[in-house]
């Protein structure tokens, strides 16, 4: 895609930033006190996560009857973590939990105690505390406790984020067996919690929400699209199999947008079209009317040409679904692809591929102009990641070997930024480096090639979507057979 000098994008329609979280951020108020005795979400309103329901029926059991494990003397658990991407429904969840077993919910996040006075975030947890144990059973949900449990050490925690960290374990550590209290967190970044939080009696439970797979998206979607009407057209399974990479939030906010779009039609229904579009605006964001002069539209039009000419060209790439030169959110133009399945496993092909795909949009532009253009540092950024990733955890470069270079933390996992720690030398620094710098440039001399192969095809591509802005999939897939 063709961004402009900041770079937000994204490339497939997946790995998506969601709107998740801020549905349910208070403020910066007091822990928000969510009353149980009316439960407002009950298991029956989270879909997918089978495993974890079932994990987190025990801790129901737990707050609605805990003499029942007291006297088999079971240790009752007295934290949780929950830990997954954003919008995979931490926050609903910890929700639910409270709301099925019908008991107090109270609302804090870490970010809350950020940028406290020395003191007052210690203070304010045992405010919480005290609040929780007199209504006991009572469920304490700690937001984004990452914000408050770095590593020490690591980054430079303020010595008010460290107390009101030292102050939860403590409240924690002190809970009597009665007290029957249960703290849950939620996080998207394991890899920089301090372990301290994971011993024994404080977060020593863990359950890991994964982005949804196409039966967890069926499911997510069935839930909210209960109170919406849908046109007899809309298959709900066929939105599944194309939202890919979709979190539940994602998914949600899709079918929101979508009852946004046909209700300011005016319609009685919402229409596959409506959901289609609202997919697009989840994924690239809102469109934008912007200023353009006539050479930018034709720098964009032949980028994104390149994108999808050169993903047409090389093996095991998913299928294009559109190309568009109109901005959206933060791009300017975009090649939207349809991955086909969810992905477990990738094979090098399809990453050299994906690095291929991502470098034509620049090697169009200079193919075509004799110059080049910001636009793709996007695009840059993401191949780099990718190769740098092939030679260091994929094993994946001749040279360097079957060997992990930098040692990233277990709990990480596909997707996840993460930090890693320089475990080789600066010999060996300077060989990922020019590793790296080969599959690149071996990349990108490979598209060159290409694009001058198919030039015709390149700006037939870049002229009709300078003249319509948009070309959808069956006329792309045309064109490209026409003259082969
Ligand atoms: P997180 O806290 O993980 O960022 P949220 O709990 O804020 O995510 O999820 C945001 C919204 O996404 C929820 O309010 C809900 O509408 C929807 N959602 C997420 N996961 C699910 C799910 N498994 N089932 C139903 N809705 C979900
Ligand atoms: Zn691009
Ligand atoms: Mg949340």
């Amino acid at each position: 895609m063709f961004v402009g000098i900041i770079g937000l994008g994204l490339f497939l329609i997946r790995g998506i930033q969601s709107s998740g979280n801020k549905l349910f951020t208070f403020g910066k108020s007091k822990a928000k006190l969510v009353f149980g005795r009316k439960p407002d979400l009950t298991f029956d309103d989270v879909a997918n996560y089978e495993e974890a329901k079932e994990e987190l029926r025990e801790i129901v059991l737990f707050l609605k009857d805990p003499k029942r494990f007291l006297k088999l003397g079971a240790r009752i658990p007295k934290g949780l973590l929950l830990v997954g991407p954003p919008g995979t429904g931490k926050t609903y969840f910890a929700r639910a939990v409270a709301g099925e077993a019908g008991v107090p919910f109270f609302h804090t996040s870490g970010a809350e105690f950020e940028e406290m006075l020395v003191g007052a975030g210690a203070s304010r947890v045992r405010d919480l505390f005290d609040k929780a144990k007199r209504a006991a059973p009572a469920l304490i949900f700690v937001d984004e406790i990452d914000a408050v449990a770095r590593k020490r050490g690591t980054t430079i925690q303020s010595s008010s984020t460290e107390q009101t960290l030292n102050q939860i374990l403590v409240e924690m550590d002190g809970f009597e067996r009665h007290d029957n209290v249960i703290v849950i967190a939620a996080t998207n970044r394991p890899d920089v919690l301090d372990p301290a939080i994971l011993r024994p009696g404080r977060f020593d439970r863990r359950i890991v929400l994964d982005l949804p797979d196409i039966d967890g998206r069926s499911k997510i979607l069935e839930v909210h699209a209960q109170n919406k009407p849908l046109a007899k057209g809309v298959d709900l399974e066929r939105v599944a199999k194309r939202t890919v990479g979709f979190s539940g939030a994602d998914l949600e906010n899709m079918l929101n947008e979508a009852a946004i779009i046909a209700a300011k039609d005016n319609r009685k229904e919402i229409e596959s079209e409506d959901i289609e579009e609202a997919a697009t605006k989840v994924v690239v964001g809102p469109e934008r009317k912007r200023k353009r002069t006539q050479k930018d539209i034709e720098l964009i039009a032949y980028h994104e040409a390149g994108h999808a000419l050169v993903s047409k060209f090389v093996p095991q790439t998913d299928p294009v679904h559109r190309i568009t030169i109109i901005s959206r959110g933060m791009s300017l133009g975009s090649t939207m692809y349809l991955p086909e399945d969810d992905e477990l496993l990738i094979s090098k092909t399809k990453i050299v591929s994906k690095v291929k795909t991502l470098l034509a949009g620049r090697a169009a532009e200079e193919l075509k102009f004799n110059d080049i253009s910001t636009g793709a540092s996007d695009d840059i950024e993401k191949a780099s990641d990718l190769a740098r990733r092939m030679v260091m955890k994929y094993g994946m470069s001749k040279k360097l070997g079957l060997v992990e270079y930098g040692k990233s933390d277990k709990l990480k996992y596909l997707g996840y930024a993460y930090q890693d720690q320089r475990d080789y030398s600066e010999e060996t620094a300077r060989e990922i480096d020019n590793e790296v710098r080969e599959v690149i440039n071996g990349a990108y001399d490979e598209v060159r090639s290409i694009l001058k192969k198919h030039e015709q095809k390149l700006d037939k591509l870049a002229k009709i979507l300078i003249e319509k802005e948009v070309v959808e999939a069956d006329e792309f897939e045309k064109m490209m057979v026409d003259e082969k």
